[in-house]
C-alpha cells in the first residue's frame, strides 16, 4: 500500500485513544463525545470481525467482509490498518472518516490500537495520544472472563495482546488511569482543552 496523503491541516489534532480491551475505553469515549470541552467527531473504523450483540453497522464500526476490506486497502482508502489480536481480523481507519471530521470543524477522534497509533503519529505529528488503563493488571482477566462471550482460545489471545499493549503505553503522551471514570473523563477533557488553548494562542 502506498503512503496515504495527509488529508487534514496540521493545526487540527487527531485524538487517539487506546488501551487494552476491558480498560473501559468505550465508556470513556461515549462520555467524551457528550461532554468534552472541545468538538470531537468520532471516526468510525472498519473491521472484518463479526458484529457483537448490540453493535450497529455504521455506528460502532463499518462491518466489512474480508473481500470488501481488502478491496478498500487496494484502493488506498485507509490511513492505517492492522490485523489486531492475531485472530486474523482486520481493523482500519478510513481516510474519509478523518476528512469528514475535519470538514465538520471538529477534531477526529479515533479509538484504535497501539500499532495503528504509532503509524498515525508518524504521518500526523500533531496527534494527541491517550492511553487508558486500569491500575492493576489482574483486573483485565477478571473483566474479560466476566463478559462470558468468548472462547478460552480467544480469551488467551486477548490476554496476550493486553500484556503486550500495556508495555507500549510508554509511546503515548498521556497515560490515564481509569479506576475512577469521572476522574479519567475530567483528566482527558483538561488535556484537550489545554491543547486547544495552545492552538488558539498560535
Ligand atoms: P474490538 O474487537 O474489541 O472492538 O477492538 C479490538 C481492538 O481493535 C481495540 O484495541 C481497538 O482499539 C482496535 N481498533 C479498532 N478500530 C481500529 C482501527 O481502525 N485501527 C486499528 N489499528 N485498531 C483498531
Amino acid at each position: 500500500m502506498s503512503e496515504p496523503q495527509a488529508c487534514i491541516p496540521p493545526d487540527i489534532p487527531i485524538v487517539v485513544l487506546s488501551g487494552p480491551t476491558a480498560s473501559g475505553k468505550t465508556t470513556i469515549v461515549n462520555r467524551l463525545m457528550q461532554e468534552t470541552p472541545v468538538k470531537l467527531i468520532k471516526a468510525i473504523s472498519a473491521t472484518t470481525r463479526p458484529r457483537r450483540k448490540g453493535e450497529v453497522d455504521g455506528k460502532d464500526y463499518y462491518f466489512l467482509t474480508t473481500e470488501e476490506f481488502e478491496k478498500r486497502q487496494e484502493n488506498n482508502e485507509f490511513l492505517e490498518c492492522e490485523q489486531v489480536h492475531g485472530l486474523g481480523y482486520w481493523y482500519g481507519t478510513l481516510k474519509s472518516e478523518v476528512d469528514r471530521a475535519a470538514k465538520q470543524g471538529g477534531w477526529p477522534f479515533l479509538e484504535i490500537d497501539v500499532q495503528g497509533t504509532l503509524k498515525l503519529k508518524k504521518q500526523f505529528p500533531q496527534t494527541i495520544t491517550l492511553f487508558v488503563r486500569t491500575s492493576s493488571d489482574e483486573e483485565y482477566e477478571k473483566r474479560i472472563r466476566n463478559r462470558g462471550t468468548e472462547s478460552e482460545e480467544v480469551i488467551e489471545k486477548r490476554l496476550a495482546t493486553i500484556r503486550k499493549e500495556l508495555e507500549q503505553a510508554q509511546y503515548y503522551s498521556h497515560v490515564i488511569i481509569n479506576d475512577d471514570l469521572e476522574r479519567a473523563v475530567t483528566e482527558i477533557g483538561t488535556i484537550l482543552k489545554q491543547r486547544e488553548l495552545e492552538i488558539n494562542a498560535g
